[in-house]
């Protein structure tokens, strides 16, 4: 079986990265856009999807984020504040 959800994300050597515990991974939070052709199906009493366009997913210094080994919640901005060194867009606030 096709997990249609894995990429073959690179795997750069893993550093602490969670604020509160140093665990090398975070889970953030985003969403995608997706636009539906539906018709109505007579035959099911429903309506039937007939085509779909699946937007880009992308995330911003809002968008949440949280570790999944001690809780700690916050934003991708409180990550990026919390790691001076990472590359950081124009707009982020800078201590
Ligand atoms: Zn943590």
């Amino acid at each position: 079986m096709i997990d249609v959800n894995s990429h073959d994300f690179p795997k750069p050597r893993p550093q602490p990265l969670c604020p509160n515990c140093g665990h090398s991974s975070i889970r953030i939070t985003t969403s995608v856009l997706i636009h539906y052709d539906i018709i109505f199906d007579a035959s099911n009493h429903d309506f039937a999807v007939i085509d779909e366009l699946v937007g880009d997913a992308m995330w911003d210094e809002t968008n949440d984020a949280w570790c999944p080994v001690c809780g700690w919640q916050g934003t991708v901005g409180d990550l990026r504040r919390a790691h001076k060194s990472l590359k950081s867009p124009g707009n982020t606030p800078q201590k």
